[in-house]
């Protein structure tokens, strides 16, 4: 419950007194506004308000005249005391001059009950609150504190000794999420009312009165008695809880000082009381004023104390306590424009809501078991095994290491899945194989340009890839060709397999270069030979260096590329080769069926020709039939439209297999390019920053001159020079020295 809201809540209670200014103070019968008169003939008066207006309304929340101590309580206190039940911090002070009635309110007659002030009453109300809400836990802590000469004192120290005040340690702090707190101030948890009223005597009893002149008994220093209230449900095992804290303030008298005649100790007194409420009302301008962003708190040790009770999110309410007579009308004036202030100070109320963080724990544990017990009762409804839910141990992570490996190498056709954890070990080793890969094929490219008698990396790609332009652009002449480029096919395949089987044993390119080149480059063969395991050669000339897990070269890296990334399009162009095949073996077929209606047609021709010429010898000699003129005739026509339908059939024929070779050369293209972008891509990554240094000088005209001679050419070329550059570049920023290659350990 919000008590209130939108403005501080402002009350004006008069002392009660036979000699009630009449015509003076005028309270209107509404029950909210107060008027007063300045009296001209008071030289007094007429002083202090010297150039104001002479009649004054206010009009406040309450004006409370006449009134019991319960019926003030009851519209004073009772709502903030109640809003404290629901979260909300409250604030009840009394303001005014000494002997108007701010501790008969605050704290009320100790002697009799029914006079009791707001601090016993309060304390009667929570326990009572306390009793009906059964469904809430609560826990309630009091404090007492004097503020008297800018020193702040505990009257409720367990600890009476004579040390001063400062002594002890009592200071203002602020705390985040905890807004201030008076750090040494002692802490007292009552379990009932009486406790709690035990301790409010006690303190009672310690209150510093000072002699003065117009009432001996008055307080000469501020009071702050608090109420922290904290409440849980008991009903809902919930994290969530609210607090608030609930403050009583009897202030020290407003009146001016030179009012009050006082001397020596009391003349302290009187200022620090008139500096600390003047800077209360400074703080209240400024809370007052919305425009102000900065409001001085700190000032004094009363503002900073209140801070998180003057406004803000607090249910804020002033009592401001005035005597009923005439001689008090100008302290009553200026009691009555601070009330004005204060009535000015907006407040926004919020509850205090918190969460147990060792609460939350328990409970998302207490949600877990019951998830996992959830779970189990499901998997054991389905017949699915039991599944490990808690992580993964270093055991079971290597059984899934080598899972992924078996899986990766061919051995193991699947990994059954069991648990999340599982398929997410799975998925890390995965990334950690591609990762490794990566790896290997950037210091595999580097690797295989630093060696300079590489020539054939390239042309092991033109053998797989150049050599199938060849085959396909001569396979439309002549069959002899296509057969050639079968031989191609079938020696780079065995040079590829015996480059499986001979890994380990030395480089596998200059393996694979050797069986491939061995029967076109004598040159290449002899550095080739030099590799076999002949003793005596190895002790006369140290074998070519190697690494234990030798680089494939830029034709094995492009028959990788053919089964990996440029699998698909690799298909595309098998596929589009076999077609074309098909088609040029077609086309040959009709080719040599034309040609054999066409040597038919020709035959023909001939013995029609003979029998002309037979004919025109008749003439001399006429005994010849002219019958098989006509079956020759009849043949000769049938062979003629033969020959024109198959000769239709031959040129539909032909523009199939042009339209092939162009896709098969798209294709190609295509395959090739993508190669080569793939390829510099890996050759670009920051490892072969480093190794390129490694690499010699010649590469780029090798690549020039092995690169396939067809339409990415120009690409290639391009590449190449970049690559050279980038190398160049590099050595020329780092002093660059050739470095020999290292025999690999033995
Ligand atoms: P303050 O704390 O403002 O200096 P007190 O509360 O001590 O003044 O009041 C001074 C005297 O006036 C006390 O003896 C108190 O009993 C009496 N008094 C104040 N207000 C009332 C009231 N509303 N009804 C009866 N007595 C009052
Ligand atoms: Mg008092």
């Amino acid at each position: 419950m919000k008590a209130h809201s939108g403005n501080v809540g402002v009350f004006v209670r008069i002392r009660p007194t036979a000699n009630f200014a009449q015509g003076l103070v005028e309270c209107l019968p509404d029950g909210q506004t107060v008027n007063i008169y300045h009296r001209r003939d008071s030289k007094k008066t007429q002083d202090f308000i010297k150039g104001q207006p002479n009649s004054w309304s206010f009009r406040l929340e309450g004006v409370l005249q006449d009134v019991s101590q319960e019926e003030v309580y009851d519209r004073v206190c009772h709502p903030v005391v109640q809003g404290a039940f629901d979260g909300y911090n409250g604030t009840v002070m009394c303001f005014g001059q000494t002997g108007a009635g701010k501790t008969y309110t605050m704290t009320g007659s100790t002697k009799s009950y029914k006079q009791r002030g707001f601090i016993p009453r309060a304390l009667q109300q929570v326990f009572q609150e306390i009793e009906k809400r059964t469904d809430f836990s609560f826990s309630v802590q009091l404090s007492f504190m004097e503020i008297y000469n800018e020193t702040l004192l505990d009257l409720l120290s367990p600890v009476q000794d004579s040390s001063p005040p400062s002594a002890r340690g009592m200071v203002v702090m602020e705390e985040p999420g905890r807004g201030v707190v008076i750090k040494g101030l002692s802490l007292h948890p009552v379990f009932s009312e009486e406790d709690a009223l035990d301790l409010m005597f006690e303190a009672d009893m310690n209150r510093i009165t000072g002699s003065h002149a117009l009432n001996r008994n008055s307080s000469r220093s501020h009071c702050i008695f608090t109420l922290h209230i904290e409440s849980r449900s008991r009903t809902l095992s919930e994290a969530k809880y609210i607090t608030s804290k609930l403050s009583l303030v009897d202030l020290a008298g407003s009146e001016r000082l030179g009012k009050t005649g006082s001397e020596g100790q009391t003349l302290k007194e009187s200022t620090y009381i008139n500096k600390s409420l003047s800077f209360l009302e400074q703080t209240i301008l400024a809370l007052a004023d919305r425009r102000r962003d900065h409001v001085p708190f700190r000032q004094t040790k009363l503002t900073h104390a209140l801070k998180n009770s003057l406004g803000g999110n607090c249910n804020t309410v002033l009592v401001a306590n005035v005597y009923g007579e005439a001689e008090h009308l100008d302290e009553t004036l200026c009691t009555m424009h601070f009330a004005r202030r204060m009535k000015n100070v907006q407040i926004q109320p919020a509850i205090n809501e918190h969460m147990d963080p060792a609460l939350q724990v328990k409970k998302l544990q207490k949600e877990l078991l019951m998830l996992k017990e959830e779970l189990s009762i499901h998997n054991t409804l389905l017949n699915i095994q039991s599944i490990e839910h808690e992580p993964l141990s270093e055991a079971q992570l290597a059984e899934i290491s080598i899972q992924v490996q078996s899986y990766l190498d061919g051995s193991l056709m699947e990994i059954s899945v069991m648990s999340i954890r599982q398929v997410e070990a799975v998925f890390a080793q995965f990334k950690l194989a591609v990762q490794k890969q990566e790896q290997k094929v950037v210091i595999c490219n580097t690797c295989s340009s630093m060696k300079k008698d590489q020539g054939p990396l390239t042309s092991d790609m033109k053998e797989s890839d150049g050599r199938s332009v060849t085959e396909d652009a001569e396979a439309t002449q002549s069959h002899k060709h296509t057969r050639r480029a079968n031989t191609a096919t079938t020696k780079t395949k065995k040079s590829r397999d015996k480059h499986s089987t001979t890994q380990g044993e030395g480089s596998p390119s200059s393996r694979k270069r050797c069986e491939s080149s061995s029967r076109k480059q004598s040159s290449v063969q002899t550095s080739e030979n030099s590799q076999e395991p002949d003793a005596q050669n190895q002790e006369a000339q140290p074998p070519e260096p190697v690494q234990p897990e030798s680089p494939p070269t830029k034709s094995e890296s492009f028959e990788d590329f053919k089964v990996g990334p440029g699998s698909k399009i690799n298909s595309i162009l098998k596929e589009n080769k076999a077609v074309l095949l098909e088609r040029q073996s077609l086309l040959r077929q009709l080719t040599e069926e034309i040609n054999a209606v066409k040597g038919e047609i020709d035959a023909v021709m001939s013995t029609l020709l003979q029998h002309k010429q037979m004919r025109a010898a008749q003439d001399k000699y006429p005994v010849l039939d002219e019958e098989p003129d006509a079956a020759s005739l009849l043949q000769l026509r049938e062979l003629k439209t033969l020959y024109r339908l198959r000769h239709v059939a031959l040129h539909d024929i032909k523009a199939e297999v042009n339209y092939c070779e162009h896709l098969v050369h798209q294709c190609r293209v295509r395959l090739v390019s993508e190669f080569e972008t793939w390829y510099k891509t890996a050759s670009l990554l920051p490892a072969e920053k480093t190794l390129a240094l490694i690499q010699s000088d010649d590469t780029e005209q090798q690549q020039q001159d092995e690169l396939p001679p067809d339409a990415s050419s120009a690409q290639f070329f391009h590449n190449a020079r970049c690559r050279t550059q980038k190398r160049r570049d590099v050595r020329a920023h780092s002093g660059y020295r050739r470095l020999l290659p290292t025999l690999p350990a033995t």
